[in-house]
């Protein structure tokens, strides 16, 4: 059966990135009728940061992919924080001692230091393996091995209390051939591998060894993150073969790339172009990073967009359901190359799922913003979803929706100088003789209204311009808004008359 995991690190608010592999994960395993489950790489405490945890969990179930199973939640194979495994970690570094898969190593900070130092004086790249091993070992003299303790058996040097780690060893003079889903067949030379540690003296498991005993025995069935733990793999691939156990299968995802340039995509871009790198604001004492949610995104439409980054489903489709994404996605679709971030096409989609949410929600929104902007809203709730359908396709977020239909809460006290040219020495004498027109309407609606200003027009020949344009700027300020009569039923006789009286004033 499909298991897949999403295995953050709580080391900050959860990237737009990492969202993307939650996602992915997600749609893959209700593909497959899997399973997602989540669990959380906390074994490198100097990383951890308070609240981040509580942050991924909150961002996934406002998003809609939260797992199925997890810390709390169908907790099978838990615990689901490596924290609380600690204890199971050690024998597995034992294990591999014990059958020549691993070593111990003394090295100090100022030994692995000087050798980094020497690599990079000869122009090499630092690589900690056999071969640099050897070198060390070769070039020492007995009486320098003696006072480095290299003589001693490893099982003396620790108990007389010496510092180790614990690192893998790996094989030398090797091409590996892995496969990937979505990179296909990549190779890796083992000469170039670090042989990194697994074991740290804190007592705790580096993120290598944790995350694979801990794929292996939650049953991961196919491991899909980021390309950056595609220069990982290699070194997944040989626990896998030194532990024996059958190794998952592995997709790495493309890059999120900048929107402008090269390069990965950053919190600095988002705060330098002002759009949001993060699903949820995160607050720190260096300041707010602002999220989707609070920039009155809707999650549908994140996650619409995020899918779109790195996949599509072969046709020119860009608007999906969550549902629709369960079905469609497919890894083997996955493209290899970075996918470029762009904001203006994320408010498109928003702009798209705004017109999906019902007038009545739209309104419920809306009314909060009135009361912030205005102290009051004096329209009923029915004349609320009115305005909204009137105005939502000019808008991305309700947001903006205050600054679209402002007219309707507050009289213009300005007019656009654009638009005055439009104003013309005859207009206050037909802008009166509106107000007589209006005032003897008795039913007050858009389509009423309209007939009887027209035939008013029409039987004294009297343009269309020179009354509908003058007419707008009285009511709105401007030569701008949603069908006018539209707005003049909704703002009322009382109301409409008045503004024409002050404009002509
Ligand atoms: N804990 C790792 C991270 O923070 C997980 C990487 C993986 O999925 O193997 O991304």
């Amino acid at each position: 059966p499909v298991r897949v995991r999403f295995a953050p690190s709580p080391t900050g608010p959860l990237h737009i990135g990492g969202v993307r592999t939650a996602l992915f994960n997600y749609l893959f395993a209700k593909k497959h009728n899997g399973t997602f489950y989540l669990r959380i790489e906390d074994t490198d405490q100097n990383r951890f940061v308070p609240g981040a945890e509580e942050y991924i969990f909150e961002a996934l179930e406002w998003l809609g992919i939260a797992p199925s199973e997890t810390i709390g939640k169908n907790e099978k194979f838990g615990p689901y924080r490596q924290s609380e495994r600690k204890h199971l970690y050690k024998q597995y570094a034992d294990q591999l001692i014990q059958n020549g898969w691993a070593y111990y190593a003394f090295d100090t900070n100022q030994q692995l230091e000087f050798r980094r130092n020497m690599a990079e004086a000869s122009g090499s790249n630092f690589i900690y393996n056999w071969q640099t091993r050897n070198l060390l070992d070769n070039s020492l003299n007995l009486s320098e091995k003696d006072a480095l303790g290299i003589r001693k058996d490893p099982k003396t040097r620790i108990s007389e209390g010496e510092e180790y780690v614990i690192r893998f060893k790996t094989p030398v003079n090797e091409i590996l051939e892995l496969k990937d889903i979505i990179r296909g067949n990549i190779k890796f030379d083992t000469n170039l591998l670090d042989d990194k540690v697994l074991f740290k003296s804190d007592g705790m498991p580096t993120y290598h060894l944790a995350n694979i005993v801990d794929d292996h025995l939650m049953e991961t069935s196919h491991v899909i993150r980021g390309e950056e733990w595609l220069p990982s793999l290699p070194l997944h691939h040989l626990l896998y073969k030194a532990f024996g156990w059958e190794a998952p299968e592995f997709a790495h995802l493309p890059l999120i790339l900048k929107p402008i340039g090269n390069g990965k995509l950053s919190k600095r871009d988002g705060d330098k172009m002002g759009f949001p790198v993060f699903p949820l604001e995160w607050k720190t004492d260096e300041g707010i990073s602002s999220g989707y949610r609070e920039n009155g995104f809707f999650p549908e439409a994140v996650v619409n967009f995020l899918a779109l980054l790195g996949w599509n489903d072969g046709t020119d489709q860009e608007i999906f359901s969550l549902e629709e994404l369960c079905e469609k996605f497919d890894l083997n679709r996955v493209h290899k190359a970075g996918a470029k971030f762009d904001p203006e096409k994320n408010k498109w989609f928003n702009h798209q799922y705004l017109q999906k949410q019902s007038d009545e929600s739209l309104a419920e929104a809306f009314e909060k913003n009135v009361i912030e902007k205005n102290g009051k809203c004096d329209f009923s709730f029915v004349e609320m979803t009115k305005i909204v359908s009137l105005i939502k396709e000019r808008a991305n977020f309700v947001s903006e929706f205050w600054n679209l239909a402002d007219y309707f809460f507050v009289a213009p006290t300005s007019y656009d100088e654009k638009a005055t040219k439009n104003w013309k020495e005859e207009t206050p004498g037909l802008m009166q003789q509106l107000i007589s027109v209006l005032s003897t309407i008795e039913d007050f609606t858009s389509v009423t209204i309209e007939t009887i200003v027209k035939d008013w027009m029409t039987q004294n020949e009297i343009g269309m311009g020179k009354v509908m344009q003058p007419f707008r700027l009285s009511l709105v300020g401007a030569l701008k808004g949603p069908h006018l009569f539209d707005i003049v039923e909704l703002i009322g006789k009382e109301e409409t008359i008045k503004r024409l009286e002050k404009a002509i004033a």
